[in-house]
Parts: structure tokens; sequence; C-alpha cells
């Protein structure tokens, strides 16, 4: 019942949390950190984990009983309790693929209609509010409950389990949430969670002039957990390999951005420890988790995947297409078929050494980055693009904005001295893959272009389609 509260007041609260002084903002972290540690470690919580943990014994069959149950169950919920689900045919799903005889809902159909999928069930003191970000960065409202916020703590500890990490390992946290005044310009950058045993840090401060204090702070956490977006994490590895330094950290957890190779490996290098990677989104409805072997698997209790070509065709394993993710668990909320905008491919091969049967699937693009339309038609992922970078170690940040039609501007936020030459060759190598037809364009920034919410994408797409 807090979390509602907290969500719907936001802003009032913020104002008082951002004139109180840092002492007291510790405290009003750890306050609200005491009640987010009810829900996450409740008796309920403990016993929901057990259970994950024990279907990760599960085959191939067992896997597709329970998705087949859940998904009537979550269907059956919806029909009879969502208004925008009253109409939707009364098909009785014998097996998996029957789910395909259900229209495909978009994102922006669900933007539009966003109260119609609403559950009746769940009563509105009851419903905690989240905004998305889109491409677009049109405002999307999700509904949730605080029991799906304690299960999906439990798949995060889960997820924990197999990196050897156990409930409360102090941990220190790189996500996008405000928790020093923007103007501050002195540490501490960063707040306490004491019931959590989490510092959180801010990444709207980190710039050449406070890297020293975030690596120092660093330092003083040597061994915790580490987690956070990968373009952050990124860049503080960028400066402790710059600066000489090497900070042990016991383990890293990404998420919230594609988590890029080389990115992997410099945060791997700078921090001596595994990074796990995952895949979630706001809407709650689908899941996907490194295991200790590095592979992504799909999360089976959460969601069921599909993965589309661009004819609603399954695609086939190692092909890229749309995800359209029906989620088990947002009864307040429940999207099926939800075509979300990101994508990915089945990964084909034998079982995963990590012994569980829960297949592997790559996540590419998610929505936070947009992809690049050449004048040609041609379509460029940020993974694409990302390999324009691979040489250049003199900028922190790069991104590609397309800011108006036939034109793209390369937009680089130095390292060092290197930087021009850097970004001059990137600019180089882009024209060379886009042709003539379009005009590329450098310039030199002081801070990378970011989306509410603080993730910063790679491909900047200004121009309405
Ligand atoms: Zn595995």
């Amino acid at each position: 019942m807090f979390e509602p509260f907290i969500r719907a007041n936001f802003m009032r609260f913020k104002g008082i949390y951002d004139r109180s002084p840092s002492s007291a903002r510790n405290l009003l972290t750890s306050a609200r950190g005491w009640f987010l540690t009810r829900i996450r470690y409740s008796p309920k919580s403990r016993q929901f984990l057990s259970e994950l943990r024990a279907h990760e014994n599960w085959n191939r069959e067992e896997i597709d009983e329970f998705q087949l149950g859940a998904l009537r169950k979550i269907i059956d919920h919806a029909r009879k309790t969502v208004p925008y689900y009253k109409g939707y045919p009364q098909i009785h799903i014998a097996c998996l693929q029957d789910l395909r005889l259900f229209p495909l809902l978009t994102r922006e159909e669900f933007r539009l209609n966003q109260n119609a999928f609403l559950s009746e069930t769940t009563p509105p003191r009851l419903r905690i509010r989240a905004g998305t970000t889109g491409t677009t960065g049109a405002n999307l409202k999700v509904a949730y409950t605080e029991e799906l916020a304690r299960e999906n703590w439990a798949f995060l500890l889960r997820q924990w389990a197999w990196a050897e990490i156990e409930e409360r390992e102090p941990r220190v946290t790189f996500f996008g949430a405000r928790i020093v005044p923007m103007k501050r310009t002195k540490p501490p950058y960063w707040t306490l969670n004491r019931p959590e045993r989490q510092t959180l840090a801010s990444i709207f401060h980190l710039s050449d002039r406070t890297a020293p204090d975030y690596l120092d702070f660093l330092e003083q956490h040597r061994g915790q957990v580490l987690e956070g977006f990968p373009s952050v994490l990124g860049m503080l590895a960028d400066f402790a390999l710059h600066s000489g330094r090497t900070i042990r950290m016991r383990v890293v957890f990404t998420s919230g951005e594609p988590l890029y190779p080389d990115v992997r490996a410099k945060i791997e290098q700078a921090f001596h420890a595994r990074v796990y990677d995952s895949y979630g989104m706001t809407e709650y409805c689908g899941q996907i988790q490194e295991c200790e072997r590095g592979q992504m698997h799909l999360i089976p209790e959460y969601g069921f995947l599909e993965i589309l070509d661009e004819n609603n065709v399954p695609a086939r394993p190692d092909e890229e297409g749309y995800f359209v993710w029906t989620g088990f668990l947002n009864r307040a909320m429940p999207l099926i078929r939800y075509r979300i905008g990101d994508r990915g491919r089945w990964l084909a091969g034998p079982h995963c050494a990590c012994g569980r049967a829960f297949q592997r699937v790559l996540p590419t693009i998610t929505r936070e980055s947009d992809i690049l339309h050449a004048i040609d038609g041609r379509l460029f992922s940020p993974r694409a693009l990302n390999q324009l970078l691979k040489e250049s170690n003199s900028l922190r940040f790069c991104q590609f904005v397309h800011d108006r039609p036939g034109r793209v501007v390369v937009r680089a936020v130095a390292s060092n001295g290197n930087a021009v030459a850097d970004m001059m060759q990137i600019r180089a190598r882009l024209q060379e893959l886009l042709g003539q037809k379009m005009k590329v364009t450098a310039e030199l920034a002081t801070a990378p272009l970011m989306r509410p919410g603080g993730k910063i994408p790679l491909i900047v797409n200004q121009v309405a389609e």
C-alpha cells in the first residue's frame, strides 16, 4: 500500500527530498527502503523463490505444460476483468501455437487505450503506476501491484543465486533514480538505503571533473556487488582504465539497455568481475536473464515469448524478429501478444551447459535505441553502428543523431586529446556506410543526449517516419 502512495505523490516528496541535507536524504531513502524490503523479503517471497529454484530442473515438456496453463489462466482473467479484452475471441487454447489465433497488440494501440487495459479486480488503491519511455518519448503509464513487485524481486534473486550472490549482499546501484539534486556540484552524489544495504549513486552527475570522486567512492565499496545501466558502468570503466585503476567488485549486474560485447569486456576488465546481463521491461510481461555459463535464457514462468518476422510469421532460430510478449504475472494490466518494439532471436544448437532447459534467446535491439533509416532503405541497428566505434578509445560517448531527413550528426563527448581525430574517423566511416546521398557531420558536445530516466541511446532518431 505504501508504494502506490509514494508513486502518486512522487513530485511532492521529491521537493521535500531535494531540499533536505544529505543525512536526511539517507534517512528518507532508508525509510522507503524499509517498506520495499518488507515487500521483497516476506515469507511469501521466500516461498515463491524456493518454488522458482525448483523449476530449474524442469524439462522441455514440463515448461510447455506450465506455459500452456499460465496462458489459459491469464487470457481467461483478461477476458473476464479487462474492458479492452471483453470482446476477445472465445478460443480454446489446446496448444501453445493456438495463441497465434489472437490479435497482435502494438505498443501504439496499448498507449492509445491504456486505461482500458486496467483489470477491474485490482482496486485503484492497490495499483502502482509507473511511466515508461519509448522512442518518441510518448508517455505510457503501466499499472502493477505490490504482489507483482514481490514476485519480480524473486526472479531477480534467482539470478543472483546463479551468480552466487545472496539476498541483501551489499551493493552499489547506478540506475536512473534522481537521488541527489541536479544542481549539486560536490560529493556525495550518492545516498544510502540501509535496510537493503544498498548505496544508490547518481548517474546524472558523472563527468570528467567528478570522475575521481566516483572512483574513490567505488574504491570505498570495493568487493561489493555493482549494478546499473551498461552505458553508465561502461563510462565508469573507462574512467577507471584511463586512470590506471582497477577496482575489484564482486559481480556486476547490467540491465535497461543493450550490453555490447566491447562494453562488457571493458566493465569486466575495470572491475575484475563477471557481468550478468538481463532484459526486462516496465510492462512486466517478460524477462530474459543470463546464467552462470554466459547464456541469455527466456524465463518461462514470467511470460510467453514469440519472435515474429515482418509478416508476423514465427522467425526461424537465429533469425532476428520482433518480440511479442504475453505476460503471466501482471494481472492488474494484462498484455496479450504485445509487440513491444524490441527485437531479438532464438539461439539454436545444443542445450546450455548450465543444464537448465530454459530456451536461449538474444535480445538485439531494445526500443530505447532507435534504428537508423538510410535513404536507400537500409536499416542500421545500434549493434551494427557500434562496430564503427571499436577502434576509438578517446570518446566517452558517441551518438548518431538523425536530426533531419538526409542528415546524421556524429555527436561525441571527448575523454582525452585524440577525440577530434577519432570523431572524424567515425564520421568518415559512417559516411562511407550510408553513401553520398546522406550528409554526415560531426560535432563535439559536453554531455550525451539522455532520455528521461537517464538512458543514453546510441542512435537518436529525430526524424518523423
Ligand atoms: Zn544456461
